[in-house]
This record gives C-alpha cells, sequence and structure tokens, in this order.
C-alpha cells in the first residue's frame, strides 16, 4: 500500500459521488422492472485509507469490498468496531495460505475458484462467523483470469457441496476488451440453473448493465473514492 495519509479527504465530493452513483444504481433498477432494494452497492475500497474509508461509513455505506486480505486485516477491525451492520467481501484472489486470515476478516469471499480452495475452507466450515462464499467465474476464459470455466461449473458446484461447504453466489470479472452484457446474462443464468440468490457482476464503467442483467451486488471502487495509484 502507498502512503496516502497525505491524501486530502473532500467530504462533499465523496458525498456527491455516492449520491450520483446510487441514483444511477436506482435509475438501471427501475428501468430493468426491478426494485433497487434487490440491488446491493459494494464500496471497493482496495488501496483506499482508512481516514476516506470512514467518510463512506459516515454517509451510511456498509458494504464493503477488499481484494487483498492482508490490507484488509490491517484496515478493517478498527473501522468494523462497533457497526455490527457491516458486511466486508473479499473480491481478489486467496491464497491458501491466506484463508484462515480472510475467514476470519470477511463476511463475504467471493472467490472461490479451485478444490484446492474450496479443501481449506473446508477445513474451517465450523468457526464461529463462517463467512458466506461465492464462486468466482471465468466467463470469458480467459487464460491470465482466475475463475471456474463456466462448463466446469457444475461439477465445482457439486464438489464444494460434497465438501460441505454453502455456496450463496457467483461473481465474475468479464474480459475488458468485450462488451459485458453477454458476460453478465451468462453469469445471471447460471446463478439462476443453480438456485444461488447472489450475482456478484458490474464495476464503475458497466454497472448499470450489469443490473440490466441481474446483479444483486456491484462492485464500485473508482466512481465512490476516485482513481487508484496502484491495483
Ligand atoms: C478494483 C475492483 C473493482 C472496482 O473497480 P472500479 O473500476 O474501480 O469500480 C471491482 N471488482 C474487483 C474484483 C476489483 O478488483
Amino acid at each position: 500500500m502507498k502512503n496516502l495519509g497525505a491524501e486530502k479527504i473532500h467530504e462533499p465530493l465523496c458525498e456527491k459521488r455516492l449520491r450520483e452513483v446510487q441514483s444511477e444504481i436506482e435509475a438501471a433498477a427501475l428501468a430493468a422492472g426491478r426494485a433497487p432494494s434487490e440491488v446491493t452497492l459494494l464500496a471497493i475500497s482496495k488501496t483506499k485509507p482508512a481516514a476516506l474509508i470512514e467518510v463512506f461509513l459516515n454517509l451510511g455505506v456498509r458494504h464493503f469490498g477488499e481484494n487483498r486480505v492482508q490490507e484488509a486485516a490491517e484496515k478493517w477491525p478498527d473501522l468494523r468496531a462497533g457497526r455490527a451492520d457491516l458486511e466486508l467481501h473479499l473480491v481478489g484472489p486467496l491464497q491458501r495460505n491466506k484463508v484462515k486470515q480472510a475467514v476470519e476478516v470477511f463476511d463475504v469471499i467471493q472467490t472461490l475458484d479451485r478444490e484446492k480452495l474450496a479443501r481449506a475452507l473446508a477445513a474451517l466450515k465450523d468457526a464461529a462467523d463462517f463467512p458466506k462464499l461465492y464462486i468466482q467465474v471465468n466467463t470469458g476464459a480467459e487464460p491470465q483470469k482466475s475463475g471456474v470455466l463456466p462448463q466446469d461449473l457444475p461439477e465445482f458446484h457439486a464438489y464444494c457441496t460434497q465438501l460441505g461447504l454453502t455456496i450463496d453466489g457467483l461473481m465474475a470479472i468479464p474480459p475488458v476488451d468485450e462488451p459485458a452484457a453477454r458476460h453478465f446474462e451468462l453469469l445471471a443464468e447460471r446463478a439462476a440453473q443453480f438456485g444461488l440468490a447472489n450475482v456478484s457482476m458490474g464495476m464503475s464503467n458497466d454497472f448499470a448493465t450489469a443490473i440490466a442483467c441481474g446483479a444483486t451486488h456491484v462492485r464500485v471502487g473508482t466512481s465512490l473514492f476516485g482513481a487508484r495509484d496502484t491495483v
């Protein structure tokens, strides 16, 4: 993490961005004939300092996402204190040696993507406050991207279930160089096939499209917190 302590925090700008994103979510839901309450805004706060996240907490945001276990473990215990309704999602890759820490820090792990990880999670499934799990799907079959291939999903889902894991949703990051709608539709279809209520898809650039295709969780970073210096 870079030292962002000196970054100026402009609260009215944060509020303006939040209200804009919220009204876009509402408009997209209504346009799709859906209730806005069906869509949860996940504020993706990776790389952003606690003081900035605090502004959004004070504005009432309660659902956040981080992509690194270590960073979240450093920032969130203090931010979470006294806020029982907070929900923290892991949206980045999970290494096996970080599983125990991830189970402690996160309420939802969206990036379950391989059998080894499923086994490591299953070994901890009786832990207090064991997180909800979403399977990450590589809808574009991109070699460099994590996620289960769509055709492997039935087998992987069955494998997780056999291990005693409950799967609560699906998550995807579509290829950057293709129209996202096709990928969003595929993910929503698969979720429906497996009776999974949660569909995590859509980021700053395309969350309205994702909502039109059935997203229940949109993951918005830049449009809320501003550009990131680092990934
Ligand atoms: C960073 C990130 C986001 C947020 O992306 P923005 O374009 O900044 O909104 C969403 N999902 C995942 C998995 C991410 O890593």
